[in-house]
């Protein structure tokens, strides 16, 4: 998407880090089978809760986890109501 600028628009750019298509469905997947369980190390340790890799501190850890998303948002000054988003 690409937006023609004119002299008065200012733009804003910033980075958001997102997880990975990959990494959101091992979230998931955590999510449902292991975050309600909790740690279950006392027991059996390591535990699934611990190692699986969609926990979200293993994947704090693991930057192949993690993506970044360039975003640019431009404010057109000559009308401050209106914003608009662009995503590169
Ligand atoms: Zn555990």
């Amino acid at each position: 998407m690409s937006v023609r600028l004119s002299s008065n628009d200012i733009v804003f750019r910033s980075s958001v880090r997102e997880l990975t298509a990959e990494a959101e469905e091992s979230r998931a997947e955590w999510e449902r089978f292991h975050k309600d369980k909790g740690c279950s190390c006392h027991v059996v340790a390591p535990c699934g809760f611990c190692v699986h890799e969609g926990n979200p501190a293993n994947q704090a850890e693991d930057e192949s986890c993690w993506t970044t998303r360039e975003i640019t948002r431009i404010v057109r000054h000559d009308n401050p109501i209106r914003r608009i988003n662009c995503y590169f």
